[in-house]
């Protein structure tokens, strides 16, 4: 008998499933795009689906024993249930993942086996602390930068979920240098605003750049021939290494891992990012590790599966 979990990444745009075994490895997965606009019946349906594919095409002595889901949102993780949510998410605030998930998968999943739901990042982050860059630590800062910016924190090999779910939310720190842009939660000057990939290429404008660039992509790609993508480029990443920095003498993590597409740059985004870092953060914390994620678009899910098998 070979047990397994269920292991979910629901994203903006698509979604992920696979059976994880014991080690949180998946052993096979499936993605279908995310029916976000549709509804939350219409995202829970899209889970359920590609659960009863997967369970159809294993082997006949797999057994599932739980669930874990990384989810877009605000989670409560105690009552597997979404606080809240961007508006493409229709409907997605207040809907009770666990217990629909439990009520889809019918008898296929034994009575009080664990369903474990949690933000998608802090999924992510917890598949790098369990299996990834930070593996072995006993904490850390796991910051992802991509069209958003988001973080988990691991303080004593357990998830820091704060008083109202959003421990973590470094997007939304004061950053300098971010105070001409505007956030995605209405204020100026937060992180997000300029860290992101969307903020990257916000402040590229701002700067007078070039408006036949259209988005973070192709600002990373003139880097090179533009004096204004690279400070743009520049100025967007040490405003990510400020906040760690900041992050970082809050928590004193064992280990920070840096993850997502921006990063993905190369040499012109890390280069200013480990630099203004460095220029903040105190003697104590200046030796601290600063990596590069390690497991990519299987984070998410491994973070998942061991949220599963621990709860
Ligand atoms: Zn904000």
């Amino acid at each position: 008998m070979a047990e397994v979990v269920l292991a979910v990444d629901i994203g903006g745009t698509k979604t992920a499933a696979a059976l994880a075994d014991r080690n949180d490895v998946p052993l096979a997965t499936l993605v279908a795009p995310t029916p976000a606009a549709e509804g939350a019946a219409a995202v829970i349906r899209t889970v359920i689906d590609l659960a009863e594919q997967l369970l159809a095409a294993a082997d006949p002595d797999t057994r599932l024993v739980g669930v874990g889901i990384g989810t877009a949102g605000v989670v409560d993780t105690t009552r597997g249930m979404i606080v809240s949510a961007t508006d493409t998410f229709a409907d997605w605030p207040g809907t009770r993942v666990a217990d629909l998930v439990r009520e889809g998968l019918g008898d296929s999943l034994p009575a009080g086996a664990p369903i474990a739901v949690q933000n998608d990042v802090d999924a992510h982050a917890f598949g790098e602390f369990t299996h990834g860059a930070a593996a072995g630590a006993s904490s850390a800062l796991i910051v992802a930068v991509g069209t958003g910016v988001g973080a988990g924190i691991v303080l004593g090999g357990q998830p820091l979920r704060g008083a109202h779910h959003v421990g973590g939310e470094i997007a939304h720190m004061p950053v300098p240098g971010a105070e001409h842009l505007r956030c995605p939660c209405d204020r100026m000057g937060h992180l997000e605003a300029i860290g992101s990939g969307i903020g990257l290429y916000n402040h590229f404008v701002s700067l007078g750049g070039d408006p036949a660039v259209v988005n973070a992509r192709g600002v990373a790609a003139r880097a090179a021939e533009d004096p204004i993508a690279a400070r743009a480029i520049a100025d967007s990443a040490a405003s990510v290494g400020r906040a760690i920095a900041g992050a970082a003498t809050l928590l004193d993590p064992e280990r920070v891992v840096v993850t997502g597409g921006v990063p993905n740059i190369g040499d012109a985004w890390w280069g200013p990012m480990l630099a203004a870092f460095r220029a903040e953060a105190i003697d104590a914390l200046q030796n601290t590790p600063i990596l590069a994620g390690t497991l990519g678009d299987d984070a998410p899910l491994r973070g998942a599966a061991a949220a599963a098998w621990r709860n």
